[in-house]
């Protein structure tokens, strides 16, 4: 059966409309929960129970069961079973300007990055958009706060579920509803180009991370396999247009990988192929897991990295740490619990 945390105001309007009820009854059922936040139908006082029984008979209002949380100081992850009993994870991040929810699209992913966690389990379906929603409201439940970014940076790779994802930001970014600014949205890619393309023409302003991690297609092509059917060359031949057509800044996500893709040769390689462009890049240093044999570079090779970018002008960034100690590699938790 269909959650109701799949359907955007315009549809529950329509969808009262059809049943022969008045339209205002999509406003007072957002309000409950968006506003009021109640987990039954039941709890609708001022909504007749002819309506609630309706609601009933054609939706569910929650599938997604808080399994576990862990807790740091600046960071909660989040273990999920949904209702067909597969797993999922969120990630909570505070930061000085808000919280951040880092969320997951799908349950495993197809895109065999060799360095992930995540991909390890291959993908078992795609998240419906209700079940990204209920992520967040299910965390904001939790630490009794408004979350204010949104990146869907997860298990998964969005733009493989790409309608759902297109569905989820309309719901979670409407005003009466979540209400998450588009500019507060982040969807991240390993570079599915055709997908990219239509991202371009989406209409709400949501941010671009690309996940790079290579300089070069000889380097990608052994970490992201994905990279075989969507050469680099090609990669930035779409960022381009990209820039061009919607005038935002692309964020370029690159794991330094010890002894792999941390070369001085690497960091001039990366300035090169992506001059030209509106960017920055977020240097990332890697969650080392038990399973994958990759280990994150040294300091001072990070240091050496980020200098080498920096002195060419390019906007760069060594990406905070958050929850290392808390199993926060991607798909870590889910790892443990399935025992994989
Ligand atoms: N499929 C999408 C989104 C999910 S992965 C994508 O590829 O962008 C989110 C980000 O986490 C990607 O940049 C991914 O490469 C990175 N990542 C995966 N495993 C990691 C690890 N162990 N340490 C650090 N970053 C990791």
């Amino acid at each position: 059966m269909k959650s109701i945390y799949d359907k955007t105001f315009d549809e529950m309007v329509s969808y009262f409309e059809e049943n022969g009820e008045k339209r205002f009854k999509a406003s007072q059922v957002f309000d409950w929960l968006y506003s009021k936040r109640v987990t039954s139908f039941d709890l609708m006082s001022n909504i007749k129970k002819e309506v609630i029984e309706l609601l009933k008979k054609d939706y569910i209002i929650t599938s997604l069961r808080l399994d576990k949380v862990e807790r740091d100081v600046e960071v909660n992850k989040y273990l999920f079973t949904l209702s067909d009993g597969n797993h999922i994870e969120s990630v909570l991040m505070r930061h000085d300007y808000g919280t951040s929810i880092c969320i997951s699209s799908q349950v495993g992913c197809n895109m065999g990055c060799r360095f992930c966690e995540s991909g390890r389990l291959k993908k078992v379906r795609n998240l419906t958009a209700g079940e990204m929603v209920e992520q967040i409201l299910m965390v904001e439940e939790d630490i009794k706060m408004r979350i204010t970014h949104v990146v869907i940076m997860g298990i998964g790779e969005p733009f493989d579920n790409f309608d759902n994802f297109k569905r989820f930001v309309q719901i979670i970014n409407y005003q009466k509803g979540i209400n998450i600014g588009s500019r507060h949205i982040t969807v991240s890619t390993c570079g599915l180009i055709p997908k990219i393309e239509e991202f371009t023409n989406f209409p709400y302003q949501v941010n671009l991370a690309i996940s790079l991690h290579a300089p070069n297609d000889k380097i990608r092509n052994e970490l992201m396999p994905i990279s075989k059917v969507y050469p680099l060359k090609d990669l930035m031949k779409t960022l381009k247009k990209y820039n061009e057509k919607t005038n935002r800044r692309i964020t370029f996500e690159y794991i330094l990988l010890d002894g792999i893709n941390d070369s001085e040769e690497c960091a001039n390689e990366l300035c090169a192929l992506v001059s030209g462009l509106n960017c920055y890049i977020n240097l990332i240093p890697y969650n080392e897991t038990d399973n994958l044999g990759y280990k994150r570079s040294k300091k001072e090779t990070i240091s050496k990295f980020y200098d080498i970018i920096k002195k060419r002008k390019i906007n760069v960034t060594i990406r905070r740490e958050f929850g290392s100690n808390i199993s926060a590699a991607c798909g870590q938790l889910r790892s443990k619990k399935e025992d994989l």
